[in-house]
């Protein structure tokens, strides 16, 4: 019925709290079915830029900038004869009450204002930074999905199957987790290529509670129990504020970051401060990678958690991880990560995280009355698995020119 409308771009469909809908760029319209809502909101373009993985390039031209500012100021100061910065000390010296304290009283307000942007996630009531209210959300949200969907013909289509699947599993997942879900609206986007350019099996989930999966996850997963658990790690990235408060730890690294590099360049000569810089970005780099795979772990747990309410089988979750191991060792990914710079655990270690999970998983989908596991397990089917992915692998890399 609603598949003559295609234009769509992002699907939301409401029932009862979930929510699918598209969005499109020319016209508002719904469908009303006796149970679902389809609705067609309006898609508003913005220019690009920011945040997390996604901004390192102008990160690094701050730096770049900020580290030539303190240098220029350290030459001019050299340059100066001893009696020009006599009289410049003395100058400082007089009024150093007035300006140590004007920035004292600065950095206090600063450090209050932080201090006022803590929320609290409403699962494991950790306190998160939060530095963008709702509308600025949703902002940062509309540019990082413009930056990554980046044409409109690189959206499925709304007629496509996997949208269907995609809205019974969201439904299923919210029905069992009524009351963490009810103010949650959620909205997909299926596209073919991350920034039109990258064939991916990734899903991500925006500020604006638009998750958007790459339709190459489709080529990997092989149950639905396996897509749940997928969704509900995103959902829960947002449940637990992680999707905003990544941003907000973000910036205020690179503020850090770009206030001692300039003070290095500022108060050493270029070999040191060079030294010390690179120090300072692999710490500061090394932590912020450290603090997303800390949210990643997170967000496994209580993702399986909410799949698991809804009657999912856990050891999908277990095959999974195998299947992306697999395709990691295939595509050779891993080779070019250095462990304390990557932000996501490994595929071993996630797994691991599940098993160790599994009585609490059982004892959880005893209470949620969950029908009993099927007697085979999916386990089972791996080496079948294995074959398939490597097969689709294999035909990828021939079309590259690449060999396996
Ligand atoms: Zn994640």
């Amino acid at each position: 019925m609603y598949s003559k409308y295609l234009q769509c771009r992002t699907v939301i469909c409401r029932r009862k709290n979930v929510l699918y809908s598209t969005i499109t760029e020319t016209f508002l319209s719904q469908y009303k079915g006796s149970v679902r809502k389809w609705e067609f909101l309006k898609l508003q373009r913005s220019n690009f830029h920011t945040t997390q993985r996604l901004h390192y390039p102008t990160s690094v031209i701050l730096c770049f900038g900020t580290s030539l500012c303190g240098l220029y100021i350290r030459k001019w100061w050299l340059r100066q004869t001893p009696i020009r910065q006599e009289k410049l000390i003395n100058w400082y010296r007089k009024r150093r009450h007035i300006l140590n304290g004007t920035l004292g009283f600065m950095s206090l307000i600063l450090f209050i204002y932080c201090l006022t942007c803590f929320e609290r996630d409403p699962i494991v009531k950790k306190s998160r930074l939060i530095l963008f209210n709702q509308t600025q959300q949703i902002e940062n949200a509309k540019i990082l999905y413009n930056l990554l969907v980046r044409n409109e013909d690189n959206v499925v289509p709304l007629s496509d199957p996997m949208y269907a699947r995609v809205g019974r599993i969201l439904k299923k997942l919210s029905n069992s987790n009524q009351e963490i879900f009810k103010d949650y609206h959620w909205n997909v986007t299926i596209i073919y290529r991350m920034f039109d350019i990258l064939t991916v099996p990734n899903v991500l989930i925006l500020p604006n509670k638009n998750i958007i999966i790459l339709s190459d996850i489709f080529n990997f997963i092989t149950s639905d129990d396996q897509l749940a658990f997928i969704l509900a790690h995103e959902m829960a990235h947002e449940i637990l504020l992680h999707t905003t408060e990544t941003i907000s730890w973000g910036i205020m690294c690179d503020i850090a970051t770009l206030l001692i590099t300039f003070l290095f360049w500022l108060l050493y000569e270029k070999r040191r401060a060079a030294i010390l810089c690179s120090g300072m970005y692999i710490l500061s780099s090394s932590t912020y990678a450290w603090y997303k795979r800390r949210c990643e772990t997170e967000a496994d747990e209580v993702g399986f958690q909410l799949a698991i309410k809804s009657c999912i089988d856990p050891r999908e979750v277990v095959v999974f991880w195998e299947i992306i191991k697999t395709l990691e060792k295939l595509s050779a990914r891993k080779n070019f990560h250095i462990p304390i710079f990557m932000h996501h655990p490994s595929s071993e270690q996630r797994k691991r995280k599940i098993i160790e999970m599994m009585p609490a998983a059982l004892e959880l989908r005893r209470k949620a009355k969950c029908p009993e596991l099927p007697v085979w397990d999916p386990k089972d089917y791996l080496p079948y698995y294995r074959k398939v992915i490597e097969k689709l692998i294999r035909k990828r890399l021939k079309i590259l020119g690449m060999q396996l």
